[in-house]
């Protein structure tokens, strides 16, 4: 009797709205990309079953369909199997990359952000810890990096700095002392800043030094002065604009992300117009992008519920991510959002006629990579940092791993997470933030997929749609 096939559990779909009865047909572990027509989807609905005798399609097209894994003889829980060796495997050469560090300068921060995620370790800004690395820890933690990874070639060369507020002006000396030794030892650097003492750090940015800002603006000025507020200056929104100004003629790559909610979305719009008329789109390495404002669940809880003070609900609103792109779809389609790679991986995989790049864990956290803070503390996750269950292990003296935790964020992939092992988007997805699975209430098992699936239908057509338009 001829074989039969079934269709794969994991084909994804992705309907290609704007040109009628096409499917852009994507396989979730063997990395083919194909586009097909209305009858080739009525064959692939879940429930068929064809062998060469009864497929309406022709032979060479079946058999395209099965060499490209949307068509399988596996049995579903084959199918599981396969993925769940994929992933074993896949995740081991994932470890082998280089490891990745950032340096936590310090928790202290200039500013008083009334959703700041370090909000919990802070004491709200009223007890911010006032430890920085001096120049003896500066040392040491270089010198923890190469003991961490003895081979210099598995050292990533990109350190990031990250805080609190990392580019305070009072830190200035020490990253003078961190910079000038980093670039001595073959680093070069990213900064994720506030960008409100930038104008401190301008001799120090540039492609061989510190190389990249991620800055964080939240809106138009009305919206951006209500809650990215300075300790002392209050309003924030001016001093920034200008110091972006200076930093984009050192050649600095500055990326600015909008944390975003119910009350400033509809103002992105106006906040990217006004960066044209600055003249910031002119830089090559000047981008704009827009977040979804997360938080702790206890945090999101409160404000959901309107159980904080009535001030600062009038500040922010927390927004579900589906809301969040319904809302983004109807404001500003051409605004760039959170795509998890998606739409780089999509796009190369079509333009080079190539197999999409997987990945088995959301983020370096989970293989490789150390945050080293002031106290002589090591983290993998910018979530996590500064809390203390979550340390993976100490480097002030010999290193001391704590194997528990270093195992638990080192070890957790799509194959450890038993909704993940089982998910079309898996190699994809990665499994979700981990810090967010935390924040959110669960363990390590736990999945977060924060409507990947929309993300991804989103930034597939968008990929989609470029690389048809420069076909033309
Ligand atoms: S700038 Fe960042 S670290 Fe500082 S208060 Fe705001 S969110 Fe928190
Ligand atoms: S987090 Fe959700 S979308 Fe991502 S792989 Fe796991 S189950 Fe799939």
């Amino acid at each position: 009797m001829n074989k039969l096939y079934r269709p794969s559990v994991y084909t994804i779909p992705v309907v290609i709205k704007d040109e009628p009865g096409k499917t852009l047909l994507i396989h979730g572990y063997t990395g083919a990309m194909d586009i097909a027509s209305e009858k080739i989807m009525n064959c692939l609905q879940p429930e068929k079953r064809y062998s060469y005798d009864n497929i309406p399609l022709s032979k060479d097209v079946f058999d395209r369909l099965i060499a490209r894994g949307y068509f399988t003889d596996k049995s579903e829980q084959e199918e599981y199997e396969y993925l769940k060796n994929f992933t074993s495997l896949f995740n081991r050469y994932e470890k082998t990359k280089s490891k990745v560090f950032t340096l936590m300068i310090a928790y202290d921060c200039n500013f008083r952000c009334p959703y700041c995620y370090e909000g919990n370790i802070s004491g709200k800004g009223h007890q911010w810890s006032k430890k920085i690395f001096n120049k003896d820890t500066v040392d040491r933690a270089y010198q923890a990096m190469e003991e961490i990874e003895p081979n210099k070639n598995l050292r990533a060369k990109t350190i990031t700095l990250y805080g609190g507020e990392p580019l305070m002006a009072s830190n200035r000396e020490i990253i003078e002392y961190i910079v000038i030794k980093g670039k001595s030892l073959g680093y070069n650097f990213d900064a994720v800043t506030n960008g409100y003492d930038l104008e401190y750090f301008l001799d120090l940015l540039g492609p061989e030094s510190i190389k990249f800002l991620q800055i964080t603006i939240d809106g138009e000025k009305e919206y951006h002065d209500k809650r990215r507020i300075h300790y002392k200056d209050g309003k924030s929104f001016d001093k920034i604009i200008a110091n972006i100004s200076k930093a984009l003629k050192t050649g600095v790559s500055i990326s600015v992300r909008a944390n975003t909610d119910g009350r400033n979305i509809s103002s992105m719009r106006n906040l990217k117009n006004y960066f044209y008329e600055l003249g910031f789109y002119n830089y090559k390495t000047f981008s704009f992008y827009s977040a979804l404002l997360c938080g702790e669940k206890s945090d999101v809880d409160k404000v959901k519920k309107n159980t904080q003070t009535s001030e600062l609900n009038k500040k922010f609103e927390y927004l579900s991510r589906e809301e969040f792109l319904l809302k983004q779809e109807q404001n500003d389609s051409d605004i760039w959002g959170q795509d998890y790679g998606v739409f780089t991986k999509i796009y190369r995989a079509l333009k080079n006629s190539s197999k999409i790049q997987f990945h088995t864990i959301f983020c370096p956290s989970q293989t490789n990579s150390y945050i080293l803070d002031p106290y002589g503390e090591i983290y993998s996750c910018w979530d996590t940092v500064g809390k203390r269950e979550r340390c993976l292990g100490s480097y002030l003296d010999d290193i001391v791993w704590n194997e528990k935790e270093r195992s638990l964020w080192h070890n957790r992939n799509i194959g450890t997470v038993a909704d993940c092992a089982h998910c079309k988007y898996a190699l994809f997805c990665g499994g979700g933030c981990m810090g967010k699975v935390l924040a959110n209430g669960g363990s390590f098992e736990s999945n977060f997929c924060d409507s990947y699936s929309l993300i991804f239908e989103k930034y597939v057509i968008q990929a989609y749609k470029k690389y048809r338009a420069e076909m033309h």
